[in-house]
């Protein structure tokens, strides 16, 4: 009989990380009253104590000794018990005592059946509810214990192998009247049980596997028809990508089963996917909560009235295995593919995506233990290759869009196309319930995509990040909580920075003492004979006189750059002057050559048609390495789409070409991209131009360019420069006989600069507020160029104003001109407020254009 009345339960899981500290517990308790106060009825879910269950499993697959790591176990929990204030004699008694038994008495400990590792592995989760359940009872709560083993009954599948009948159940999770009744009486309104276990048919215990707690948590839901499962862990809930590869990813506040179930499966690992088809099933809700942010709402799971069709994720997954059958002959031939899927049943391979052609079926495999440690791929490819041709194809990436919908999308999806379109794609795959679409390309050629491709696919509208319902802000976001770069220098300077800004109109304003901290920690690196400043970043005459002053010799990419230092620093020595020109007329270098600055050049044509210019001077190469790298496709200046460097194929033709004119080539450089977060990566550089000099003969210097990046984002860590440096100190040490040189840019002035600009218009359009500046993509056009990120801030609303966030655009007629998306400033933000553009210091005057001839920004130095 359903008495309506009765209150509805709410379960609330938390995982190891939540259960092994006394102010956790705290919060299990409080949550749990909250729960309580709205009139539901608790169950609360616990995992074992951190560490403990992989305690316990080593001692189950017999990999230590069991009476050791009793002692360890049993010492482990009551130390806890003592730190929440409990007897651990008290408590633990009889659980300890049981523990003991079967690790250090039961006979069955010498031949670890699987009913005994069931027990075994049980008693993490025993150990914890029980000790919890006492705590929370000291605390006031009216806490009851529950054996999970009473009421969750494994369920024997008929193809199961005895392994996971006993260590990898489903559970039998049907809603059943009178068992709720029972559990009703046994625990009152509020009451604990254990994740992870259940009970076996023959009366011992089974084990529900990996992410066993969730899927209690669900059983548990869907058998007491529970209004909502909550899973309680340390991030704020399912993220659009992972979040530490992607800070753009979205929190996903609202999902249904499907998507959920589809995410999980392909990548997040918040939740697991066998938690999901218990509540789908009985049509309950799922959150993912986060322990130490309650109030974020975290993601929803539910079925959904109003369908947003769109990609809701995207993620990748490594170690897949391609299988490519090319047929020989056979291929219409009846039973040709139940032929080819029973050799992979016999290998004991699963098969997950397929894509088939005419002549050809290609199949993916998931990673799986088998796949690594056996020859079953070998095996199998014999096996096939009597009736197809067999290739396989690994280690690839499978990069996987999920979302509703997603057949109605195709056409947003061109850029995205166009991604993927540079690399070889060997599969694609579209589910037939319209939930995803992968591609599967090769592991290298993943590295670095899903960043794009997330850009992408929210550019393109593909995924609707608008729906506010259903994408929550931004990973960045949640982290900008805290003040991103607390010590930044202009947070000193705010009061002049407002008059600036207000006098001038748009204003660069740069900061010497930062110019001078960087440069000294570049000339704290002994492993450099030179440094160049690349002053195509910033040629402001007062941070070059800086940069002089400190050492520095200067990078030029131009005459007029040169001439622009000549100017400015009429006693600097042309020895100090770099030239590495890119597709440069004749003119600049013959001028470059006759002043005396060291001359890059980039390929044998100019050897072959100028001559003249060259013959008998010392020259430097720039190389391609063939690799580039850096915070965008378009600073990406290595690799064969790049139009820098010599190809190092041709390495032999320039040297042959140099030799008949008496060139000598002194110096070898390579440049491959900007921003690049690797330190090891020059390291790399390094020694390649090492080995390549080493074919060459005449080699002084070796130059590795710039790209040293700054931390633009909050979340972004500073620059390992310390490992930079050891890592090419190595080198130095071993071929002390080349002088080496570096020429970043970025890295000395980014931080060095911001631009100020004031506020014309607040507008509201569509649901999107605008805050519009009177400096746009003319002034600074990272952003558009380069979807750079800076710091945006409020310079005349006090710290700790309403925040809200807005759209910063610039007063540009084009729709690229946009400064950041979704930024956080105060609600109050008004007409004439300053607004400090941060980290504006490197690429920002010197790109600066009069389009819509809108005045060039003003300059203004802090000494
Ligand atoms: C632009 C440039 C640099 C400086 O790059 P950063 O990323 O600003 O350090 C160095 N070398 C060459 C040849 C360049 O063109």
């Amino acid at each position: 009989m359903t008495t309506t009345s009765d209150p509805q339960w709410v379960v609330l899981k938390f995982g190891g990380t939540s259960v092994s500290r006394r102010e956790r517990w705290d919060t299990i308790g409080r949550l749990a009253q909250s729960r309580l106060d709205e009139g539901k009825r608790v169950l609360v879910v616990v995992s074992a104590v951190s560490g403990v269950t992989n305690l316990l499993l080593a001692v189950a697959e017999g990999a230590v000794d069991p009476v050791e790591h009793y002692a360890q176990i049993a010492a482990l929990h009551r130390e806890f018990a003592h730190s929440l204030g409990l007897s651990a004699d008290g408590v633990l008694a009889t659980r300890l005592k049981t523990l003991q038994e079967l690790l250090c008495e039961d006979p069955r400990a010498a031949v670890r059946p699987l009913d005994w590792q069931a027990e075994v592995l049980a008693q993490g989760e025993l150990l914890s509810s029980s000790l919890g359940a006492e705590y929370l009872r000291t605390q006031g709560y009216d806490m009851r214990w529950a054996d999970a083993r009473d009421w969750l009954t494994a369920l024997e599948l008929p193809n199961q192998s005895d392994w996971s009948k006993r260590l990898s159940v489903n559970c039998l999770h049907a809603h059943d009247e009178a068992k709720v009744a029972r559990f009703g009486n046994a625990i009152g309104h509020l009451g604990i049980t254990q994740g992870f276990i259940s009970r076996h048919a023959d009366g011992g215990t089974a084990i529900l596997g990996r992410g066993g707690s969730d899927t209690s948590a669900a059983y548990f839901g869907a058998l007491l028809k529970a209004d909502r499962v909550e899973i309680w862990t340390d991030v704020p809930g399912m993220f659009s990508a992972n979040p530490r590869e992607v800070p753009e990813a979205r929190l996903l506040s609202r999902l249904d089963h499907a998507e959920a179930q589809e995410i999980a499966t392909t990548g997040a690992k918040v939740l697991h996917p066998r938690a999901i088809g218990p509540c789908r099933d009985a049509d309950i809700e799922i959150r993912i909560l986060d322990t130490s942010n309650p109030d974020l709402g975290g993601t929803r799971i539910s079925r959904m009235q109003k369908l947003v069709p769109g990609v809701k994720a995207i993620s990748r997954r490594n170690g897949i295995v391609l299988v490519s059958m090319e047929s020989i002959g056979m291929w219409q031939q009846v039973g040709f593919l139940a032929d080819i899927f029973e050799r992979f049943k016999a290998h004991g391979l699963s098969v997950d995506l397929i894509g088939s052609s005419e002549t050809n079926v290609t199949v993916s495999l998931d990673p799986s233990e088998n796949l690594v440690s056996t020859d079953v791929l070998e095996r199998l490819s014999s096996d096939l290759s009597t009736i197809c041709k067999v290739k396989v194809i690994a280690p690839c990436a499978a990069i996987t869009l999920v979302g509703r919908g997603m057949r109605s999308m195709l056409h947003k999806l061109s850029d995205v196309w166009a991604t993927f379109g540079r690399e070889r794609v060997h599969l694609i795959s579209q589910s037939s319930n319209d939930l995803n679409l992968t591609f599967v390309i090769d592991e290298a050629d993943a590295d670095g995509m899903i960043p794009l491709l997330h850009a992408e696919l929210i550019r393109s509208g593909a995924m609707p990040i608008r729906e506010r319902e259903i994408f929550g802000p931004s990973w960045r976001q949640l982290l900008q909580a805290r003040p991103p770069k607390p010590d930044a220098w202009w947070r000193a300077e705010q009061a002049r920075l407002i008059d600036i800004g207000t006098q001038h109109g748009p204003s660069y304003v740069y900061h010497l003492p930062t110019v001078r901290e960087r440069a000294a920690q570049l000339n704290a690196i002994k492993a450099f004979d030179a440094r160049y400043y690349a002053m195509k970043a910033n040629s402001n005459p007062a941070i070059l006189k800086t940069l002089a002053q400190a050492g520095f010799g200067f990078e030029c990419v131009s005459l007029d750059e040169i001439e622009h230092l000549q100017t400015h620093l009429p006693d600097l020595s042309p020895t100090r002057i770099l030239f590495t020109p890119s597709f440069a007329p004749r003119s600049e270098y013959e001028r470059a050559l006759a002043l005396g600055a060291t001359v890059t050049v980039d390929n044998v044509e100019v050897l072959e048609r100028w001559p003249a210019v060259f013959k008998e001077r010392s020259l430097w190469l720039r190389i391609d390495l063939g690799h580039g790298d850096g915070h965008h496709e378009k600073v990406v200046t290595g690799g064969a789409a790049s139009k820098f460097g010599l190809d190092i194929t041709r390495l032999g033709a320039f040297v042959r070409a140099a030799r008949a004119l008496n060139i000598r080539v002194t110096g070898l450089h390579a440049h491959l991209g900007s921003g690049i977060e690797s330190p090891t990566h020059w390291a790399q550089v390094y020694s390649e131009l090492i080995g390549i000099a080493e074919q060459i003969g005449s080699v002084e210097w070796i130059d590795m360019g710039g790209g040293l990046p700054i931390p633009y984002t909050p979340d972004a860590e500073p620059f390992d420069l310390a490992g930079f440096a050891e890592a090419i100190a190595g080198i130095k040490d071993s071929f002390p006989r080349y002088k080496l040189a570096c020429e970043p840019g970025r890295f000395l002035v980014a931080e060095a600069g911001v631009l100020l600009t004031r506020v014309t218009q607040v507008v509201h359009k569509s649901g999107v507020a605008r805050v519009g500046l009177d400096a746009g993509m003319n002034a600074l056009i990272r952003p558009s160029l380069y979807d750079a990120w800076h710091g945006i801030h409020n310079l005349s609303k006090p710290a700790g104003s309403a925040l809200a966030e807005f759209d910063v655009v610039g007063p540009i007629c084009e729709s690229g001109d946009v400064l950041g998306n979704d930024r956080e400033l105060p609600i109050s933000t008004s007409e004439n407020d300053v607004i400090l553009i941060a980290d504006a210091g490197a690429y920002g005057m010197t790109m600066a254009s009069r389009y819509n001839m809108r005045a060039l920004p003003h300059e203004e130095i802090i000494e």
